[in-house]
């Protein structure tokens, strides 16, 4: 598994050679990418042959970072289904409507697939210890590959994170600061301890493995749509490594002849509450502001400032996409919708991705016959705070 040929920085294309341990680009501060041989993955594996394999993320091996393959750290995250959301198609009066259930990875969420990759290879290459701010999800999966990988995990979420995070992470043996603020005050201070004692900090964007992670929901929905891709891919945005992810999984996907040319409309959908992407995608910017006074129940879409924006609002414009922003209100609704037609409990950001669905389809920019892919990036088990009113109503 030595297909990785360099690292390259987002930005300004500078080259870093990928053995050794490295955050951001160290000359314009912008995230690094994973370039690989495709030539030579090509000659070594096979669509055939990753049919074979497994189902989790490292079916795609070849494709991921990892050196020794005795160093993978895997908990069966990824190869999630792409169900056929036919019965809330049907309410909707719309046929090929799928929902990616991300919910069904290890500790609940899609983070699991990032952090799998940037652990494992973090440890292959000597780190022991390791440090996320996180608006839950994200610390919750750092907890588990560290426990499974033996290193020590330093977690810094925002003080109103639900309880279940905070109880899981320290469960796993993760050590947790709870910070007044958001999760850009977490970030802060989680670079900052990462500095003076020492240890990885793997923020997204902030190295360049879980990026590496999480496009492989991209490979996933080529392979579960028999190697042909949606017409609309609807994603919930916060720091953006998902999509841009897929995007760059498309482009090692069509080099390696797996699939064509074809593209889907990436949408991002982010809550109205904090639309940073939203508002510069609109005003043609080229990066985005940070939100100010963020708010929104969708704790994942809570980033007032993602640092990989620019490839974000790229593959947005280049795949003829655009962005949404929705409301609270909406987000709840459509949690419920989704759950009692589809029977899968989402999550409020993955619900943000129907909410989205239904204002396309009113302005008619997607049509009848097209097919497209929702994300459902968490479990709803995790959120179950939100539904403190029901609760109350049933007693
Ligand atoms: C982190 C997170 C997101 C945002 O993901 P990005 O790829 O960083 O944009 C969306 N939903 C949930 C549930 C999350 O935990």
């Amino acid at each position: 598994m030595k297909y990785v040929r360099y690292l390259q920085c987002s930005m300004c294309g500078k080259r870093v050679d990928s053995n050794h341990l490295w955050n951001r680009c160290r000359f314009c501060g912008k995230p690094l990418i994973v370039l690989y041989d495709l030539n030579r993955i090509r000659k070594a594996v096979t669509q055939k042959d990753i049919a074979r394999r497994p189902p989790d993320i490292w079916r795609y091996r070849e494709l991921l970072p990892v050196q020794d393959s005795d160093n993978i750290l895997s908990l069966g995250e990824g190869f999630t289904p792409l169900l056929h959301a036919a019965s809330l198609g049907h309410t909707l009066g719309f046929r090929r409507l799928y929902i990616k259930d991300e919910g069904q990875n290890p500790t609940g969420s899609f983070k699991a697939r990032g952090l799998s990759v940037a652990i494992s290879r973090a440890r292959e290459l000597g780190v022991k210890q390791v440090s996320i701010p996180s608006a839950g999800n994200a610390a919750a999966a750092l907890s588990a590959y560290a426990a499974l990988g033996g290193l020590k995990a330093f977690v810094y979420m925002p003080r109103d994170v639900p309880k279940v995070f905070v109880i899981e992470c320290i469960a796993m043996g993760a050590q947790v600061q709870l910070i007044d603020g958001l999760i850009t005050d977490c970030s802060q201070k989680a670079s900052l301890d990462a500095y003076r004692f020492g240890r990885f900090d793997v923020s997204t964007l902030n190295e360049p493995y879980r990026i590496e992670g999480k496009k492989t929901m991209g490979f996933e929905i080529a392979e579960q749509m028999r190697w042909k891709l949606p017409d609309i891919i609807i994603y919930p945005t916060g720091g953006g490594t998902g999509l841009i992810g897929m995007w760059k999984a498309f482009e090692e996907m069509e080099k390696l002849g797996w699939i064509g040319p074809k593209r889907p409309r990436m949408v991002t959908v982010q809550a109205e509450g904090c639309a940073p992407i939203v508002k510069a995608f609109k005003e043609g910017k080229d990066f985005a502001e940070p939100w100010h006074e963020a708010t929104t129940i969708a704790d994942g879409l809570r980033v007032p400032s993602a640092i990989g924006d620019f490839l974000i609002l790229q593959a947005l414009r280049e795949s003829h996409g655009t962005a949404v922003a929705v409301s609270d209100d909406e987000i709840m609704d459509a949690i419920t919708l989704i759950s009692r037609t589809q029977g899968v409990f989402v999550c409020p950001e993955g619900a943000a991705t129907l909410a989205a669905f239904r204002r396309l389809r009113e302005l008619d920019w997607i049509k009848d016959n097209e097919t497209v892919v929702l994300f459902n990036t968490a479990s709803g088990l995790k959120y179950v705070h939100l539904w403190a009113k029901e609760l109350k109503a049933e007693s």
